[in-house]
């Protein structure tokens, strides 16, 4: 198995893999951007082409190689990721068994419901079964083209009819309930979820089939409108979007994605050539449908019904959309409650609204407005609640003014107290010390730690390794390092050069235990990500190491119990700090 992951990472060049998703910059020898799997606007992501490998120092503090990289873009196991690589770099797997359980049961579910989709299909196109759900789809003007597109189907109206067609492709009942396609009866048997529905597979971004949604035939019906698959081990609701399969190349394009709320408001728009919309699918905005987006796009567009409901849950979403540097735009369809409908009635009407967004914060006053419009102190003061927040965090100077200016006519009071709430909610956010970001970075790694991950990274970055050489392990030895880590990275350092005449950077890493070359990989690219050093920062550095250890012996020995026959010992130790801390003054 060794040998093809080798093969494989020999094969990608990282740089232009990762460079295909992302932009990157050139820092030295290696590579700088911001970091795709978190909210950052300075660059903390950094890629080693030497070393085929990345790591972000930033929030994630995490890193790998090429084959980590997908699986974290796509969040797939590693036997996913490693199938897709092969096959890009042309690499057969066919020798390896794959001992990945987890991989396993997601490949046999994911096809279990491909099986099941074409199934649906089948029964909606080719059979009598269907015929009523095809005169349904037919009735809202849905074309072949497009329901081949989206691989609609029919679920027939009886208790077991998937249930045996996948029982004959060898599925337990077990594996279909946890697939979601199975509901268990009260007396314990079980039986078909989806029963006389128009069926909507759910796709991921790569096309796999991970749930289902059905719709009812007829409205009168008592049953809900909308039925969906349950959260099962390949489908999580929070991170789905209807339709990114289908739109994620237009988004791409367009540099902007239509969030809506239903699966026809996706449809309908996609036959009519309107490709970059995705559906919530009538729940709230998450974060993690957020961040799927921004790999596509910077900019979104809300196209939500007037009357959604529960509005706080869209306010939550615009506010993560703002942390995520997403610029969120909302669109007011003037005919018809959904994208769907407004189609229908009026297209051409529909295309002017579209294009015609209007910025979130007017929406946001609109929308307060509309819900609030008494003109009460009461309703004031509920509306100043809701939008002042958003109005705050305005960056842009003459925007802010433009909405202070706004909000005081809305509002009825001076431009003056408005200002007077906004420092208040600035100063009430400093003390509650909301919106502070979650970074594992700003949990101050311990000094000792980062000063000598430090260093080394800065000898294994420097042109020439063995030139700082005798700078640094004049003055060092590798027990002064803090971690037991750094110490055998020293050690090994200094046994490489007496043997090696020239630095080179595969060899010096094959003679790191595994864990080492974690370790050492993790701090090669430290340096990368800051300013570069100045002249005398090697001596001060080298300094603060040994600062740290002199302490750190100091302490050994007082706290032991032979402090008073080794006084000799601490007076040296303590010249030696007075020493480097002259070094580390001037
Ligand atoms: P249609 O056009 O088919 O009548 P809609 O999109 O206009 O549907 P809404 O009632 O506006 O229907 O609901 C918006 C979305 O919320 C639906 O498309 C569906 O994805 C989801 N939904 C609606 N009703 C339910 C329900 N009872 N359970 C789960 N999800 C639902
Ligand atoms: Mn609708």
């Amino acid at each position: 198995m060794d040998n093809s992951i080798e093969e494989i990472k020999r094969k990608i060049d990282i740089v232009e893999y990762i460079g295909s998703f992302i932009t990157l910059k050139k820092a030295g020898r290696n590579f700088k951007a911001v970091c795709p799997f978190h909210n950052e606007k300075t660059p903390s992501f950094v890629i080693s082409p030497e070393r085929k490998i990345w790591h972000c120092f930033g929030a994630c503090n995490e890193g790998g190689d090429v084959i980590k990289f997908l699986m974290k873009w796509e969040n797939i196991t590693f036997v996913e990721a490693l199938k897709e690589l092969a096959k890009k770099a042309g690499v057969s797997l066919k020798n390896i068994s794959f001992e990945d359980k987890i991989w396993k049961k997601k490949e046999r579910y994911l096809n279990m419901n491909l099986l099941t989709a074409e199934f649906y299909a089948f029964l909606l196109n080719k059979d009598k079964y269907g015929q009523k759900a095809k005169s349904y789809l037919d009735g809202r003007n849905i074309k072949q083209a497009t329901i081949d597109k989206f691989q609609l189907g029919y679920a027939p109206q009886t208790w077991d009819s998937l249930r045996l067609f996948l029982k004959k492709k060898n599925y337990s009942d077990e594996e279909m309930f946890e697939n979601g396609l199975l509901v268990k009866g009260v007396k314990g048997g079980y039986y078909d979820r989806f029963r006389g529905r128009l069926m909507f597979p759910i796709k991921d971004g790569r096309d796999f089939v991970i749930g289902f949604s059905g719709r009812n035939l007829n409205d009168v019906d008592k049953q809900a409108k909308y039925i969906n698959s349950p959260e099962t081990p390949v489908y999580r609701k929070r991170e789905t979007l209807f339709g990114i399969n289908l739109a994620r190349e237009s988004i791409r394009k367009e540099k902007n994605a239509y969030i809506v709320e239903g699966e026809f408001d996706v449809i309908t728009p996609y036959q009519y050539g309107f490709t970059n919309f995705v559906a919530i699918k009538g729940t709230a905005l998450t974060n993690e449908q957020l961040l799927l987006l921004k790999r596509f796009t910077d900019r979104v567009t809300l196209t939500l019904d007037v009357d959604v409901a529960g509005e706080q849950s869209t306010h939550r979403g615009i506010e993560e959309a703002e942390r995520l540097d997403l610029e969120v735009k909302v669109t007011r369809l003037s005919k018809g409650k959904d994208p769907d409908s407004s189609i229908r009635e009026d297209i051409n009407q529909f295309k002017k609204d579209i294009t015609k967004t209007i910025p979130v914060y007017d929406y946001l006053i609109d929308s307060a407005q509309h819900r609030y419009p008494d003109g009460t102190s009461f309703s004031k003061k509920k509306i100043a609640e809701e939008v002042m927040p958003f109005i705050e965090r305005i960056t842009n100077p003459i925007i802010k003014s433009h909405y202070i200016k706004k909000m005081a006519s809305v509002l009825e009071v001076s431009e003056e107290s408005i200002g007077s709430m906004i420092s208040l909610i600035k100063r009430k956010k400093k003390t509650e010390g909301v919106f502070k970001p979650k970074n594992k970075a700003t949990t101050k790694e311990d000094r000792q730690t980062l000063i000598g991950k430090y260093l080394l990274s800065y000898i294994f970055q420097s042109e020439d390794p063995f030139l700082v050489f005798d700078r640094v392990f004049n003055q060092l030895q590798p027990k002064d390092f803090y971690l037991v880590s750094h110490q055998k990275i020293a050690e090994i350092f200094i046994s490489f050069k007496k043997n090696e005449g020239r630095f080179n950077l595969d060899k010096f890493v094959s003679k790191l235990s595994s864990e080492l070359r974690q370790v050492f990989d993790e701090l090669y690219l430290l340096v990368s990500i800051n300013e570069p050093l100045k002249e005398d920062s090697l001596d001060r550095m080298i300094a603060e190491i040994k600062k740290f250890s002199i302490l750190r012996e100091i302490k050994l020995i007082l706290e032991s119990d032979e402090s008073k026959s080794r006084k000799q010992e601490l007076a040296n130790l303590s010249k030696a700090l007075k020493e480097v801390e002259k070094t580390l003054m001037s």
